[in-house]
Parts: structure tokens; sequence; C-alpha cells
């Protein structure tokens, strides 16, 4: 919508409150309501101002900034028959009026126009995999979990209840009754789609309770504000159905875990200048894209895979990547290349790594800047000998980052790829926050330690 739109949307459908939502640092929406009567066409250019030391921007005595509503991204939303125009906000300095350095949706803009001298637009296309729960119960001290859906199978009744259930890595593609998990997906995707949202598919994944939607290609922006709404969309709906949602990228020990694989192309002169007459039916630029997110792969994490349970995933034996290499079709690499794609429109890499505890605006313009990186320096990932893995990627070419702790280091010293876009003062407070949350992790005793040195 238009400014003008959102205006004349609040008068004629009697809209009472409006629902302002930003990003904070790591990666989680916050939203205030305001009352419509306090609402005008003055708030998109004076904004609201908030706490922004709340949302991991900076610290408390200098904590006032604005956020100001996009009017392309407003909504409709409804609460139990209350009806909200909901918008998400970009973040603006109260001094000089500029948008803040530190505001993730700020960094994405300037990420893609900082790659203007290569390309005019970056697509991209990511696929959500998420568990689907009916309940989750946690307690730090006994180091258990315990889930469960309808038919599937989880702690309690497995082996017990005598139904068909699903069975480890047997989900993908299963049909109804044994895909129990179709309905909420249906009801998702619905409402994403009343939204505007481009869905392609979704279906049952390889794991228990495990599922997937995937998206058409949108602008990285769209891509971003999308992965909020689409990850905001399916906790609201799978709630009102009695489910919760998970997107942590290994909820269960020894079960898939959950990426967020994101298919990729630049665009210059409207082309897609990733089709091309090399290796895989890409181009060189292709090339040198994939290049540049391997050879900065470890120090990428740090924004792409940023939590201790990022790296649980990372682990053979469940087509999740753990070297940094690329290959066509292979699903072990951390950049594949789609087999089936003929339609020289559509040519794109897939990176793997990637994980859905990114804050999409800040993954997205970390990898694109590594890609970007590898493009201006005419890197050839051949010769590097990242590839291409026709088998099996496990232990095949450099390791990718096994810990935050590792990401946190390689971005601490290759960082030069971010420079101009990310703020140091942003990879500062990142490295110190997630260095201290793995340090957090590390001191909780955990069930496996039991097992192993309880009786030493
Ligand atoms: N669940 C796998 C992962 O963690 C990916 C499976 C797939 O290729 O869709 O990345
Ligand atoms: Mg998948
Ligand atoms: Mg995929």
């Amino acid at each position: 919508m238009t400014i003008d739109e959102v205006m004349k949307c609040i008068k004629d459908e009697g809209i009472s409150q409006v629902d302002l939502k930003t990003t904070d640092i790591w990666g989680r929406w916050r939203h205030v309501t305001l009352a419509s009567t306090y609402f005008s066409e003055k708030t998109f250019t004076e904004g609201v101002g908030f706490d922004a030391s709340n949302l991991g921007y900076g610290n408390v005595v200098q904590s006032d900034l604005l956020m100001i509503p996009d009017p392309s991204t407003a909504f409709i939303e409804e609460r139990e028959g209350q009806r909200l125009i909901s918008m998400i906000c970009d973040v603006y300095s109260v001094d000089n009026g500029k948008p803040s350095p530190l505001d993730p949706r700020g960094i994405l803009r300037k990420a893609v126009s900082s790659i203007s001298d290569v390309a005019e637009n970056v697509m991209l296309a990511p696929e959500y995999e998420f568990h689907v729960f009916n309940s989750v119960a946690f307690n730090l001290a006994p180091n258990e979990v315990f889930y469960g859906v309808d038919g599937e199978e989880g702690f309690w009744n497995e082996g017990v209840t005598g139904e068909y259930i699903i069975g480890k890595k047997g989900g993908y593609h299963q049909v109804t009754p044994f895909d129990t998990l179709a309905t909420l997906r249906g009801a998702i995707v619905e409402r994403l789609m009343s939204l505007g949202v481009p869905v392609k598919y979704h279906h049952h994944e390889v794991g228990t309770c495990q599922v997937e939607i995937e998206l058409d290609f949108c602008d990285a922006l769209k891509a971003a504000d999308y992965t909020m709404l689409i990850k905001y969309v399916a906790r609201n709906v799978a709630k009102r159905m009695g489910y919760v949602v998970s997107f942590m990228p290994k909820p269960l020990y020894d079960e898939a875990g959950n990426g967020m694989h994101v298919h990729q192309y630049l665009v210059k002169n409207s082309v897609n200048i990733f089709s091309g007459q090399e290796l895989f039916g890409l181009s060189s630029t292709a090339l040198s894209y994939i290049a540049g997110v391997l050879t900065h792969g470890k120090s990428l994490m740090a924004f792409t895979n940023p939590t201790t349970n990022s790296y649980r995933r990372l682990t053979p034996g469940f087509e999740a990547p753990t070297t940094a290499v690329f290959g066509l079709g292979n699903r072990t690499a951390a950049v594949r290349i789609p087999a089936y794609v003929k339609d020289p429109s559509k040519v794109r890499i897939e990176f793997r790594t990637i994980d859905a505890t990114t804050n999409p605006y800040l993954g997205f313009a970390a990898m694109v800047l590594a890609g970007v990186d590898g493009i201006r320096r005419g890197l050839d990932p051949v010769s590097l000998g990242y590839g291409p893995v026709e088998d099996s990627a496990e232990g095949r070419g450099e390791q990718l980052a096994t810990s935050l702790s590792e990401a946190c280091d390689a971005l601490l010293k290759d960082n030069g790829y971010l420079s101009g876009v990310f703020p140091e003062a942003l990879i500062e407070r990142w490295t110190q926050k997630k260095l201290q949350e793995e340090r957090e992790v590390n001191r909780v005793p955990n069930a496996l330690e039991f097992k192993l040195y309880f009786d030493v």
C-alpha cells in the first residue's frame, strides 16, 4: 500500500489500531500498537520513539530511536475479532533524522545498494523447515525436552501406541493420514497467500514432526520481511490450532535438523547474471560468487548460523553441510547447484548452511556481500579447491565452523567484506553477545555428560 492507501484503509474499514513491528538486532519482531486516533500521515515522517536498548541497539543512556513504518509492508491482522493494520518499520536516529546504522533492515538495504557496480538486484528464495509439537516442556535442570504430535513419534509413545507412526528419517513427502500436519501447513500457507506471500509449496520433511514451506523468488528485502512474517504466521496459526512450532536448527537429538536454505541469483539489466556457459550452466560471475561465499564461510556463519544450537545441526548424516564445498545436486555441500533447473532465467545457487535463527536482514546482507566480494576479486572456486564435489562432501574440503565461538573468531578476523555496510560497533556487540551465549550454554551440564562421566 501507499501512505494514502493505508490512511484510506484505516478510515474505510474502521480500523482502530495500528501495529508497528521492528526487528531487534537478534532477529525477533517487537511490536507496539497505536490507537489509530494517535496515528496520522505524519507518523510516516516523524515516526514513533522507542527504547532501543531493549532491542540490542545500544546502551540505556543513548537509547531513543525512532521507528518509521514502511507502508509497502502493510497488511491487515485479525486478533479475536479486532482488526488492525500492521506495518514493518525502519529505524531512524532521533538526532539527525537519518537511518540508524544499526537497523538490520537498513543494513540489508545498504548491502543491496552497495553492490550496484555488480548487480541491480538480488533475488532470493528461502526454504523454511521447522518442527511442530503438541507441546514442549523444558527445564534446564534435568535436561529433558518432552514433545509429541498426534500420530507421530514422540518420546513417550515410541513403540507404545501400536499405531503407524513416521519413523526416523521416514517423513519426506509422506501423505495423509501419516502426514498428520498437512492441515496445519495448509492453514499457514492459506494465510500467507492471503497476505500476498509467493508460496511455492509445502510438504512433510524427512524428520519426525518436521515440515517445510518454500517460497518463490523475491528481492532480498522482501525475502527478509517475509522470513519474519512466515515465522510469525506459522507460530500464530499453530497456536490457534493447538500446536507450537520451532525453527530451532536442531530441536531433537539425532533427528533431522532445520535449515533455511536460500536459493539465489543476481540480476543486472533485468537479466539473471548467474546463467552462463561455464560449469553446470553457470556464469563465471556465479562461480566467483560461490567462491566468495565459501571463502568467507566461517566468518559469515556468525550471522547465518548465530546460535549454539546451529552447530548441533551441522553434523554429518542429516543433509546439512559440514564443509565449504559446492556440487551439482549435492545436499551435503554448503553450496548446491540444483540439477533440475534448465531455464536460464531461473539459474541459481543454493546456500545450505544458513538456518532460521539468523536475523534474516543481517544474514542475507552478509551472505550477499561475501558472494559479491568473490565476484569483485574474480575468485575461481575450482582452483581454490572448493569442488565441484560429486559424492558425499563430508570430510571433503575445508571444514565449516563447528561452533559459534569459532564463527565469531572468524568474523573478528575476516570482516573486510562487510565494511561500509556493517558498522564495527555491530560486529563488536554481536560477537560479544554470541560468545557470552556460548559460555552460558557451556556452563550447563547435559544428559550425555552424565552418561559419559557419572561413574568415572
Ligand atoms: N533438513 C536438512 C538441513 O538441515 C535439509 C534437507 C533438505 O535438503 O531439504 O539442512
Ligand atoms: Mg528441506
Ligand atoms: Mg533445499
